[in-house]
């Protein structure tokens, strides 16, 4: 797994040398110069100061690079694990990951986000501590904390905007009661964006523009442009689960509003009408409950799943006109009833788009499982906490005197 590949480093400090070793571009101190221009005593500085903070191990494993050999360089993963939170409506999974975004232990939290922020999160903080306590992790100390709600996040202060299915959240200060909680660096973020960020990594590492359609109880989108999140002015990109979808009757949403898309195809609405439809369908109540009843072939549950892969294709067709994105990915709970949705996307994204739009379009559910959420967490913390100007501020920038000459650093 590739964790930092969108980076682009801006100075000559130990951040570069770090990002050049985690890349796998370099892996001795003369292979740094190469690669880095610096001159060897300024490698030999970063590598110090890298290998007292614990990021980089000189190990015993010598390489023959054609002259003399030399010690390798590798990147710690384990120097600190991050604590890895995706908080969903009805259960919130609580994990540790490495650096490298490999959850080393896990644990599921059956606790509603209706409860409130600080039942939620208290609950959030004695998991995480009970997970740090553990063998699995002895000897890292804990890095940061990356967490996904799902709801409109502002990245920036790392609370919950507009409205949400989080009641009682608005406004909430997760990243500092957390931070309050552990003492280290906080990173909240949108659910959709952190399975996003799990997707692009894990399984389209090289396509720089992705469109991600979440559709479980709800439904959320996310985008990659350029390589890079668009979380939009606000943090509200990608909400489409709120835009109004014409010619499908006008069902009252969460919301408030009318003819919702999520109030035609999302998990709660397709058990609403399945119970509306029978009384055989009474306890149907989640998107859960919905993809039962299609594994069980039921005509009635399959029918309106296809009909609202279609919806959903009319919201996507017109996000691809937008956006001509290369991939698109759909997940959630609901993408679990496989070919019986993503016929509906199909059909309507190709009839719906003009041909250059779909030329090399590739529209694929998910492969990833469960912990897509707190995988994303931990790509997303990683690429904080190993952010080559972050790193810089850190350790420092002196500039070391060499043979070459090397421009002054640019302060973080
Ligand atoms: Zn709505």
């Amino acid at each position: 797994v590739n964790v930092k590949q969108n980076l682009q480093p801006t100075s000559q400090g130990p951040g570069v040398v770090l990002s050049a070793i985690i890349r796998g571009e370099a892996s001795t101190k003369s292979a740094i110069e190469a690669a880095t221009g610096l001159s060897r005593p300024t490698v030999a500085e970063r590598v110090r100061v890298l290998s007292e903070a614990g990021l980089v191990k000189e190990t015993n494993r010598r390489m023959s690079s054609g002259g003399r050999p030399a010690t390798v360089l590798e990147f710690d993963p384990r120097s600190s694990v991050s604590l890895c939170v995706d908080i969903g409506e009805e259960r919130t999974r609580v994990a540790l990951a490495d650096l490298r975004a490999e959850i080393i232990v896990e644990t599921v939290l059956e606790i509603e986000v209706a409860e409130g922020p600080r039942a939620v999160l208290s609950a959030i903080a004695s998991a995480g501590r009970a997970l740090l306590a553990g063998d699995e992790v002895a000897g890292s100390p804990l890095g940061g904390v990356g967490v996904g709600l799902p709801a409109p996040v502002d990245f920036g202060t790392g609370r919950t905007i507009g409205w949400s299915v989080m009641a009682g959240w608005d406004g909430y200060g997760v990243k500092e009661h957390l931070a309050r909680e552990f003492g280290v660096p906080v990173y909240v973020d949108n659910d959709v964006n952190l399975l996003l960020l799990a997707e692009q990594r894990l399984d389209w590492p090289d396509e720089q523009h992705l469109l991600f359609v979440k559709i479980g109880t709800g439904i959320g989108s996310g985008l990659v442009v350029d390589g890079r999140i668009n979380r939009g002015s606000l943090g509200a990109a990608g909400d489409i689960g709120h835009a109004h979808v014409s010619g499908y009757g006008d069902p009252l949403c969460r919301c408030g509003n009318r003819g919702c898309l999520e109030a035609l195809a999302g998990g709660w609405a397709l058990a609403r009408d399945l119970r509306e439809r029978d009384p055989g369908y009474a306890e149907v109540s989640s998107a859960r409950d919905v993809v039962a009843t299609i594994r069980r072939g039921d005509p009635d549950a399959v029918a309106l799943i296809r009909g609202a892969g279609r919806i959903l294709g009319e919201a996507v067709a017109f996000a691809t006109s937008l956006l001509n994105p290369a991939v698109i990915v759909v997940g959630g709970e609901l993408a679990k009833a496989g070919d019986q949705l993503m016929a509906g996307v199909r059909e309507l994204v190709y009839q719906r788009s003009l041909p250059l739009a779909t030329k090399n379009l590739i529209i694929s559910p998910s492969r990833l499982g469960e912990e897509a959420g707190v995988l994303g967490a931990a790509f997303l913390v990683a690429d904080e906490l190993l952010d080559p100007d972050r790193i810089d501020r850190l350790l420092g920038t002196s500039p070391v005197s060499g043979r070459r000459k090397e421009t002054a650093p640019v302060a973080g």
